[in-house]
């Protein structure tokens, strides 16, 4: 079920703040395998179709499990696609920013040509292959253990705009984490149940407000997410900080 943050500010108040608005597109199944190559694929798609712009940089981050440094790579965006190949066992991201105006670029959520809102859009592709993680796009701050009822603040570590899930993790009644029985406590006071907010693979883009459409209007956009996630789900992030 996709995750709707409400609305409650003004938009002139929201940009006098500098905060911004971030759309996450991700598997509607936790339990399906998104593999390298498939997140890959998908980048690739996006350079292909001019969504992002292969004659500028990408940022490539990764981090391997048990205290690794967080590595970083800028290279030509054409080259990031090939490097979320060699993540294996590790939490990955490849990010680049475009400005609706650049020439040739493509906006998924342009209507009938027109951009809106216009200016920038941060795209980030996550990729976490790691049997030990989960991505969760909206950083909650407890869980509510499906076992023992119990409330346990969660401080996870930050990776990209999301924080990591790690599944070794107990609640004090010695329950492991359980997706389907487990739920988690956003920011706003909201509680889903965290299979709903939890993913292997994502797609994020930030925009500098919620663009009017729901959905990505972008037929042949769309079709690369589907490809490569099968079906979505979105959960919006709105008049959040930018990302770093
Ligand atoms: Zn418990």
């Amino acid at each position: 079920m996709p995750v709707h943050r409400e609305r409650v500010d003004p938009i002139r108040d929201q940009e006098a703040l500098g905060l911004v608005h971030r759309r996450w597109l991700l598997p509607d199944d936790v339990q399906r395998p998104v593999s390298l190559q498939q997140a890959a694929r998908l980048w690739r798609a996006l350079l292909e179709l001019s969504v992002i712009d292969s004659r500028q940089e990408a940022l490539v981050q990764r981090l391997r499990p048990r205290g690794g440094a967080l590595e970083e790579l800028e290279m030509p965006a054409g080259a990031s696609a090939g490097a979320l190949l060699a993540g294996s066992g590790a939490a990955n991201l490849v990010t680049q920013v475009v400005w609706t105006d650049d020439e040739d670029r493509r906006d998924p959520y342009a209507f009938q040509g027109e951009s809106d809102p216009a200016g920038f859009r941060d795209y980030t592709l996550y990729a976490v292959e790691a049997a030990s993680w989960l991505l969760l796009p909206i950083p909650p701050v407890a869980r509510i253990c499906g076992a023992c009822s119990l409330r346990g603040a969660l401080d996870l570590p930050r990776f990209g705009e999301a924080v990591l899930l790690d599944l070794s993790l107990k609640c004090s009644c010695g329950a492991a984490f359980d997706l389907g029985r487990d739920k988690a406590e956003l920011r706003n006071g909201a509680v889903f149940l965290l299979e709903e907010l939890a993913c292997r693979a994502a797609l994020s883009i930030e925009l500098p407000r919620a663009p009017p459409s729901e959905e990505l209007p972008d037929a042949a956009v769309a079709q690369a997410v589907q490809e490569a996630f099968g079906g979505t789900d979105e959960l919006a992030d709105d008049a959040v900080p930018p990302a770093e």
